[in-house]
């Protein structure tokens, strides 16, 4: 029995005392999104498992150790979503998105799945909120996608984030400076670890961002990519930089950073918080010119980040900042007997139509143990419907919190009146 009594190993149950935390964080992230113009896409959970290697990179360790692949019983092999990008892309290229008007900007809400070493802030199953931009190639869209990230961080309430950049070039200038890779590493050649030995012909960037102690030691002295940028790539660097001290966003540049996924171009950054124990990074993301035709589409620009919600929450935890108030019951309904019940379901009922939470009594219960139930659930007002009330057709509104009561109508102008009164007592 435990087996099926206990989730999986790096999951977790979002519970309902918990869920106004995960309602706060989605409704920041969408509000802003829309205020970019950005429109909510949602994709399959599980993709063809060549998607993710064609588009996250066959020598990422996301695609090398990661995934949560399988066949199905045709025999064809599915991989669970292990990060948002390839769907959108995929989508965006099968449902002719990009034929529209441009830039498309999309936003997502997703669940990936990974098969990491769970920790705290590394799940296997996780969440992430994400933002695609397809069709700008102008340095203002990657700051204008970084101060998305950072109005977000704003919304919520969240100090203390700092902001690290970097630009990985393009293809033309990367060649020069994954030769230099290659004979910086090569010294190293023995002692690294067996997948960087793989890696170091196909793709030495991927070195940089191996989590192996003895790899990670030796991408300190590594040459760096800024002083390997082209003309072009150099001078979209600057104007990004610019673009955001336009809009006064603080950050810092970081050499080392070249995200854990391969299709990235150009820009690249992390949002990085103390506030998530060991895993500091709450959101990267950058821009990928050649996916959207690494991935059967036309020649075009995109852009854009991720967030993972956990650590956000984690965040906001440590940081003790606020989060929509989770809902209470408006109105308990008691009823003294099953025919008052009754009545009080068809009054419930009523109310709801007005937007209301009303309950009564569903279980049978005395009376008594109705009441207890309202106070239990933290109802904010509560009434008693007996054969009185009925014929009388008036009943006492009880303020749980006060202990005041008023007389109302429970006639034809019923939900109208209290929502009136309930109006007024906020
Ligand atoms: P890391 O270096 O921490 O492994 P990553 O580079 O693999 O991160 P991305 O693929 O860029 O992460 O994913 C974007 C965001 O999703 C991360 O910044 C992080 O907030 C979150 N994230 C990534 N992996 C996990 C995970 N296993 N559990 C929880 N959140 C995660
Ligand atoms: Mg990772």
């Amino acid at each position: 029995m435990e087996i099926i009594t206990k989730a999986p190993r790096g999951t977790s149950d979002k519970l309902p005392s918990d869920i106004n935390k995960w309602q706060t964080i989605e409704s920041a992230a969408a509000a802003v999104a829309q205020a970019y113009g950005c429109k909510e896409i949602r994709t399959p959970i599980f993709e063809h498992t060549e998607l993710f290697q064609r588009g996250v990179g066959s020598t990422t360790d996301v695609v090398q150790k990661e995934m949560y692949t399988f066949n199905d019983k045709k025999g064809r092999s599915i991989t669970l979503k292990p990060e948002g990008t390839a769907g959108a892309v995929r989508a965006a290229i099968e449902n002719g998105l990009l034929n529209e008007a441009l830039p498309l900007k999309l936003y997502y809400f997703t669940r990936c799945f990974r098969y990491e070493a769970p920790q705290s802030g590394r799940m296997r199953e996780f969440n992430q909120f994400g933002v695609e931009i397809f069709g700008a190639d102008s340095p203002v869209s990657d700051a204008e996608v970084i101060c998305m990230v950072n109005d977000i961080f704003v919304f919520l309430g969240l100090e203390g984030i700092r902001l690290e950049i970097n630009s990985i070039g393009c293809p033309k200038c990367r060649a020069e400076y994954q030769n230099a890779l290659r004979e910086y590493y090569g010294q190293f050649r023995d002692k690294l670890c067996d997948t960087c030995k793989d890696r170091l012909e196909k793709n030495p960037m991927r070195l940089l961002d191996c989590k192996s102690e003895i790899c990670h030691s030796f991408a300190e002295k590594a040459p760096v990519i800024l002083d390997y940028l082209c003309s072009d790539c150099s001078d979209h660097f600057e104007g990004v930089k610019t673009a955001l001290k336009a809009l006064n966003i603080n950050y810092t540049i970081n050499p080392r950073i070249v995200r854990g996924l391969d299709y990235y171009t150009n820009t690249v950054f992390e949002f990085i918080s103390d506030n998530c124990g060991t895993q500091g990074t709450v959101c990267g993301g950058g821009r990928y010119n050649g996916l959207v035709e690494e991935i059967g589409g036309r020649s075009m620009p995109g852009l854009g980040f991720a967030m993972g919600l956990e650590r956000i929450i984690m965040v906001m935890d440590a940081q003790n900042a606020k989060y929509k108030p989770a809902k209470q019951c408006d109105l308990f309904i008691a009823g003294t007997d099953s025919d008052a019940t009754r009545y009080a379901a068809i009054l419930a009922h009523k109310l709801r139509e007005y937007g209301f939470w009303a309950e009564c009594d569903i279980v049978g219960r005395s009376l008594k143990a109705q009441m207890k139930y309202a106070d239990k659930i933290g109802a904010n007002f509560s009434m008693v419907i007996g054969g009185d009330e009925m014929n009388s057709q008036k009943a006492e509104l009880k303020n749980m919190k006060t202990g005041e009561k008023i007389t109302v109508s429970i006639g034809e102008n019923f939900a109208a009146n209290i929502n009136s009164i309930l109006a007024f007592s906020e």
